[in-house]
């Protein structure tokens, strides 16, 4: 599941000269087909590796620098799901506390379809994608119950949504497997990174591997250029937040409460969705119109 130390290293190079060749070509105002199939030689969709902009230029360049203001400073609220499964297991109340019904579940989408909201990922916001009223869903933790009670809801009703993926932990029991997050992903999922072993960030030995190479191993895992992190219980502090902007990360998610907007997108905001959440008071106590 998890490549070897050595692959891991290729593969870094790999990516650095990739990198480096976008740059070359961007400098020298070429465009388009920069990553070649001798850097990914063995995957056959390319689509999502380079991102246009609106403008044209090759992204994940230019977009580094948190400080860059997006041209839209409307607010937008993320909702944070952990399960969507029928638990009630008296010894366990953190996991039912992070659980929300599949029945529930289902009318909260019905309800915000029906309320005029489009569901959008941190990747169509990247790009420019801005509807009327738009709200991320984003699933921590990458369990196989996103697979089987979330995908297929979201699929009939043409919506999307942002799982986040701890790499430790893709094919382990109670996980999805990388062929159900290839699907999903194939599928418009967007596939957020979430650490390598879910840890407390702010008291990690090894932020290097945390943030930076679980995002590039995901990377090449699924084809992807990633530009979401969520960081595991919301941890984090100054030497944290340094190491996502290094990494590259365009959006990172917390736990604390609010309405995000793109003014401080390393640090944003979510909506919490308990077992008994009543979604339209939630968004309407939160202020979203
Ligand atoms: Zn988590």
């Amino acid at each position: 599941m998890i490549p070897s130390l050595s692959l891991l290293f290729m593969d870094i190079k790999k990516i650095a000269l990739s990198l480096l060749m976008v740059f070359a070509s961007s400098a020298s105002g070429v465009h388009s087909g920069i990553m070649t199939s001798n850097t990914v030689s063995d995957i056959p969709s390319q689509t999502k590796i380079i991102r246009a902009t609106a403008s044209g230029t090759p992204a994940g360049i230019e977009k580094n620098n948190p400080e860059i203001k997006k041209d839209w400073n409307k607010p937008f609220p993320i909702l944070m799901y952990h399960h969507v499964r029928i638990y009630n297991n008296p010894h366990d109340p953190i996991g039912v506390n992070l659980s929300v019904s599949p029945k529930n579940f289902i009318a909260q989408l019905d309800y915000l379809k029906k309320s005029g909201y489009t569901t959008v990922t941190f990747d169509d916001l990247d790009n420019g994608v801005i509807p009327r009223k738009p709200i991320v869903l984003t699933f921590d933790d990458g369990y196989d119950n996103f697979y089987t009670n979330v995908f297929p809801e979201l699929k009939k009703r043409g919506m999307t949504a942002v799982s986040f993926i701890i790499v430790n932990r893709v094919n382990q029991k109670g996980y999805m497997t990388a062929n159900e997050i290839k699907k999903i992903s194939e599928n418009g999922v967007e596939i957020g990174c979430h650490t390598w072993t879910h840890p407390d960030l702010k008291e990690s030995k090894d932020l290097n591997k945390e943030i930076i190479q679980s995002k590039k191993t995901l990377e090449k895992m699924f084809n992807l250029h990633i530009v979401s992190f969520s960081y595991p219980s919301g941890e984090y502090n100054a030497r944290v937040l340094n190491e996502v902007k290094k990494a590259g990360f365009e959006y990172a998610v917390t736990t604390h409460y609010g309405v995000a907007n793109t003014k401080n997108n390393l640090t944003l905001p979510r909506i919490r969705i308990s077992p008994g959440t009543n979604l339209k008071r939630l968004l309407e106590k939160a202020g979203v119109k």
